[in-house]
């Protein structure tokens, strides 16, 4: 098969999730099939594609089948092992390239890349050992976040160093994995832009987005980002320059922070569709799936533009969703639901956008206000934002 993909092709997408899910419902837009490589039954992902292999994602067998059965392959979680990674990309085109998705699984490896691309990241060390991690602190400071070099998400496998009393603690919890230490960025915003790069080059990128967390899940998404020009025009330059330092073809995000001098600094890359994105879907005439879908079947990127400003406040765990029936009764909140059975804490079971005209997204009382339902704590509590 050559590129562009035809219509009709199937593209395959590692990982079953809801962002697997949304980029399978984008791709039907475009009139491509969906084959999800997951090993759940019954995946978000797999109820709106056409076809599931149910398999891990390092046995040979299931990613043979998988390939077998696709035209070209892609992802919506990073986690594959190196050798998994290999095989497909020996069966089939693999977008983004395996070497972006082996930089992105790493964090030692992902923060030396930024900062050879001349790109600043928070003062970090690798960690070896405990007397590694002492010096490391000598040269860092404290505060500090240790963290696991690979597999850490929502904020698992991570400890915050608060005094040199927490050193030995820290350690303790998260060794004998491969750790890192990294300043702690007393961060004034936190960012980020999903960005896209055609086969021929061609870049896309979306407006910088303002995120909050709680409980070190993302919780709300504001777009675009309330942060001055100089700011945002670091973080676009900043997500132009991963892009093209990566030769992606394909999507990323890049989440940053904005420490309190102004300076933007990357936290990490995600080479995929992002929570921070799904406000694309209702605010952007094309969504960051549809330009994700495009980027990798090798299709014209159209551009990243918003055609309304928005508010994206995530569902998560069984509180949440069980303001489902509300938030349906409620006019002008768009409600996405991803089709997982069950609640339970921490997991993310849908999304709710609610859409503001170009220019007027409001202060964050006015946002609390029209989110209704759904409204977060974490909004509107500064009046004077
Ligand atoms: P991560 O898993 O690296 O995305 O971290 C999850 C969240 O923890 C981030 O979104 C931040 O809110 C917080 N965090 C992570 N690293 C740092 C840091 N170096 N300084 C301050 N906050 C951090």
């Amino acid at each position: 098969m050559t590129f562009p993909l035809p219509p009709n092709a199937t593209i395959g997408l590692v990982g079953g999730g809801q962002l697997g899910r949304m980029s399978a419902l984008a791709a039907a837009r475009l009139g491509y099939r969906c084959h999800i490589l997951t090993r759940e039954q019954d995946s978000p992902a797999s109820q709106v594609s056409a076809a599931t292999t149910i398999s891990d994602y390092h046995a040979p067998d299931g990613l043979r089948e998988f390939a077998a059965a696709v035209d070209v392959i892609s992802f919506e979680f990073e986690n594959v092992s190196a050798e998994g990674l290999d095989l497909l990309a020996s069966l089939k085109p693999v977008r983004p390239s395996p070497t972006i998705l082996r930089i992105s699984q790493d964090r030692v490896l992902e923060k030396t890349f930024l900062n050879g691309a001349g790109i600043p990241t928070t003062p970090w060390a690798p960690v070896q050992d405990l007397d590694g991690l002492h010096v490391a602190v000598e040269r860092i400071g404290l505060p500090a976040v240790l963290k696991t070099t690979r597999l850490g998400y929502d904020g698992k496998g991570q400890v915050l160093l608060r005094r040199a009393a927490d050193v030995r603690d820290a350690f303790a919890v998260l060794s004998p994995k491969p750790l890192i230490l990294e300043g702690f960025v007393d961060f004034s915003h936190e960012i980020s832009v999903v960005a896209a790069r055609g086969e021929d080059r061609s870049y896309a990128s979306f407006d910088t987005v303002e995120n909050r967390h709680r409980d070190h899940i993302l919780d709300v998404t504001l777009a675009p980002a309330r942060i001055a020009e100089a700011v945002d025009a670091q973080a676009q330059a900043i997500a132009r320059r991963v892009a093209d330092a990566l030769d992606l073809v394909g999507l990323l995000a890049v989440e940053m922070f904005v420490d309190p001098g102004g300076k933007v600094l990357v936290n990490e890359i995600a080479p995929r569709p992002h929570n921070s994105g799904h406000w694309t879907i209702d605010a952007c005439p094309a969504s960051q799936f549809e330009l994700h879908i495009r980027a990798i079947a090798g299709l014209p990127l159209p551009p990243a533009v918003r055609h309304s400003d928005a508010a994206m406040k995530n569902l998560v765990g069984p509180d949440e969703t069980a303001l489902w029936p509300e938030i349906l009764a409620t006019p002008g909140l768009i409600p996405h639901l991803y089709g997982k059975v069950e609640a339970r804490p921490g997991r993310k079971m849908g999304h709710v956008t609610r859409l503001f005209p170009k220019g007027a997204l409001p202060g964050e009382f006015g946002i609390a206000a029209a989110l209704g339902p759904a409204a977060p704590q974490s909004l509107g509590q500064r009046p004077s934002d």
